[in-house]
């Protein structure tokens, strides 16, 4: 495993198994085959339903608490000072954990400043090691780590070899944010895992799409996350630390660049419209 560094010293593994659309059912075996292949990086959300499921994995899995580092997204139902503190301390108790490795405001909406505002009381109570946003976009990222006490530590996006987010990254690395992706194989839409330019290239390594767009991106100083329900995957998936792309094959990947998310756009009012109509359909559930 590799790692990086955040901006307050925290070692953070480069490749997360991400559990976003397992069922509550499969969430705990999925976990614990993802740590026995050697995953120590978990990312889940309060909005998957299933963070009592990785906590369960974690109670049971035999790895030492230190070694596992976990994340978990606050809801933006949850959102606003007092709400977001509750919802994290009730985080807790679901990933039966003392403390919780990295904390993400899940979305770029609401009251994300009362919220950012109890994370970082937690950071300072140290019930978290670090604190961050998901999906802000450059400005919106540029906002928080101008008026917060603490700047975001990690900003956690989609990015993808159709969706680079190459400015987004200049803006992070410029201001000590980690860049973190989500949907690394976009979900396999616009069928990724065949596109030919990646062909050309898992050919020449003898390794599978999906674990050179993961080299591509922990090559790009990019933490990944990867996300799958079968044992022979999570285990691919991993190894990714056995090779190295050549500059010309990270360019070629370069040139698949859309510029365009393959899910939607935050910044565009329907996306609000979109997040209202999911905190309806959540209400109560989380
Ligand atoms: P993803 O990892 O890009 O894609 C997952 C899909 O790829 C699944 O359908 C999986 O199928 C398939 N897959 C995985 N490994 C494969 C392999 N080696 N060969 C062929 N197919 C493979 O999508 P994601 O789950 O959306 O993103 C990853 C993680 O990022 C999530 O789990 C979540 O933790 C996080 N995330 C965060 C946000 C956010 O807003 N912050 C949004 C989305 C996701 P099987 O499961 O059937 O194997």
């Amino acid at each position: 495993m590799e790692y990086v560094t955040l901006s307050n010293g925290v070692k953070m593994p480069k490749l997360g198994f991400g559990v976003f659309q397992i069922s509550k059912e499969d969430c705990e075996k999925c976990v614990l085959d993802a740590i026995n292949a050697g995953y120590r990086h978990i990312d889940t959300a309060q909005s998957y339903f299933n963070e009592e499921e990785v906590g369960n994995a974690i109670s049971k899995c035999g790895i030492v608490r230190e070694e596992l580092f976990i994340t978990t997204k606050v809801w933006i139902d949850n959102y606003g000072y007092e709400k977001t503190r509750q919802s994290v301390l009730k985080s807790m108790e679901k990933l039966k954990a003392d403390y919780i490795d990295l904390v993400l405001l899940h979305q770029p909406y609401s009251d994300y400043y009362g919220a950012y505002h109890a994370l970082q009381d937690l950071y300072e109570e140290g019930k978290i090691r670090a604190i961050g946003v998901s999906n802000f976009s450059p400005d919106r990222l540029a906002d928080m780590v101008a008026f917060n006490k603490i700047a975001p530590q990690v900003n956690q996006v989609e990015t993808n070899p159709l969706h680079q987010q190459i400015n987004a990254q200049e803006n992070m690395v410029k201001r000590g944010v980690q860049m973190e992706a989500w949907a690394p194989f976009g979900e396999g839409k616009n069928n990724m895992f065949n596109n030919p330019i990646l062909k050309e290239i898992t050919d020449k390594y003898d390794k599978s799409a999906a674990q050179v767009i993961l080299r591509w991106l922990t090559q790009r100083n990019i933490v990944a996350l990867a996300k799958s329900t079968h044992t022979e995957r999570i285990k691919e998936n991993l190894e990714i630390f056995d090779f190295q792309l050549s500059e010309g094959d990270m360019n070629k990947i370069t040139a698949l660049d859309t510029k365009t998310s393959l899910f939607f756009n935050h910044q565009t009012p329907e996306a609000v419209d979109g997040f209202v109509k999911m905190i309806e359909e959540r209400k109560g559930r989380i």
